[in-house]
């Protein structure tokens, strides 16, 4: 912000680009933007407009038309945002853009409880996981995404996730959390099994069956990291109603290595650009949760080469 004020820029909040200015057919040569009033106002684009208006995880009509079914299935369907509405993508197929085929992707995080709060400490903490009928079903170790594809397709799309009270941490706020309702919490496995409505016979066996593979630190059914479980024999015992929810769409309008948008037949739309979560043909369909900071450094990175490319287009 800084660097833009200094060499004269203009930084205009509240004032949505609403519509591209493209005479013809040719080059885009604006955006008309909307003020706090209502208005309506006109920037001309001497180099190029560039699309950064994030994706539209805000738009309950687009993530139905290009995320896959499973993905629908969250406990809450917004992020905090509220603001990506998808206008960026909008406007470029507005304008002959073409945009990544679905299903696109969507970073789906598996960690939202019954009340709709988030817990960081229990989607991060590696845990026994079964599902509505008390069987285990996926790696606990896995990243979020992937767990929260695994979650999407069990019966009811949520999972029950086990602690016990061997890490301190862990039972303080689960003990406190039990007395909102959104974890239930036992003495006994079986009185857990119960309080869950699972058929206890069914969970004893799965918990057992965890316990063995974690004495002897060898996961042998999911591939998780034996050093990462805990066996669970600590009373008492608590199940949170864990299930998904979205953070942001990562999908979006085709673009080339300048950051270009393409129309149809795979040519640049002279003078549009496009970067961050507008732009598409970075992600398949899985969020790669794995890879640390993919999500902004896309953004950031890309957004500068956009930038870079347009400011160096004949005026
Ligand atoms: C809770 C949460 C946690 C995350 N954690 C991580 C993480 O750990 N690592 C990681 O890499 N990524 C993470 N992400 C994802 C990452 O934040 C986004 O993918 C990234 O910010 C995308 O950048 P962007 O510039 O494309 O879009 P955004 O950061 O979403 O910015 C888009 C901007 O466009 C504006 N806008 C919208 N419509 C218009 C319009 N019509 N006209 C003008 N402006 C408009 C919006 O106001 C917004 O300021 C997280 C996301 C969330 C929600």
């Amino acid at each position: 912000m800084q660097i833009v004020k200094q060499k004269g820029g203009d930084i205009r909040y509240n004032t949505p680009g609403v519509q591209l200015i493209r005479p013809g057919n040719g080059r885009v040569t604006g955006v008309i933007g909307r003020t706090a009033a209502g208005d309506y106002i006109q920037f001309n684009a001497r180099k190029g407009v560039i699309l950064s208006t994030g994706g539209y995880d805000n738009n309950p009509e687009m993530m139905e038309k290009y995320l896959r079914p499973s993905d629908l299935r969250i406990e809450r369907f917004s992020s905090f945002s509220k603001i990506c509405t998808g206008d960026g993508h909008n406007m470029g197929l507005a304008n002959g853009a073409d945009m990544d085929e679905p299903p696109h992707c969507l970073i789906v995080c598996n960690g939202v409880l019954k009340n709709k709060s988030v817990s960081p400490l229990i989607f991060e903490t590696v845990s026994l996981r079964v599902d509505k009928n008390g069987r285990r079903y996926v790696n606990e170790d896995l990243d979020y995404c992937r767990q929260a594809n695994a979650n999407a397709i069990q019966p009811g799309h949520f999972n029950w996730s086990i602690f016990d009270s061997s890490v301190d941490s862990v039972a303080k706020q689960l003990g406190r959390t039990a007395k909102e309702e959104t974890i239930l919490v036992a003495n006994s496995i079986e009185e857990l099994a119960k309080k869950m409505e699972v058929a206890p016979e069914v969970f004893t066996a799965t918990v057992t069956r965890y316990n063995e593979l974690a004495k002897n630190k060898k996961d042998v059914d999911f591939g998780v990291d034996g050093r990462k479980m805990k066996f669970l024999g600590k009373p008492p015992y608590y199940a949170a109603q864990v299930r998904n929810f979205a953070l942001v769409s990562v999908s979006g309008l085709k673009i080339n290595e300048k950051m270009q948008v393409l129309d149809k037949e795979g040519r640049p739309i002279p003078g549009l650009y496009a970067s961050g979560n507008t732009s598409g043909g970075f992600f398949g369909d899985t969020y790669p949760r794995n890879v640390a900071g993919i999500s902004c450094g896309r953004a950031i990175t890309f957004g500068r080469i956009a930038g870079k490319t347009a400011a160096a287009e004949k005026a």
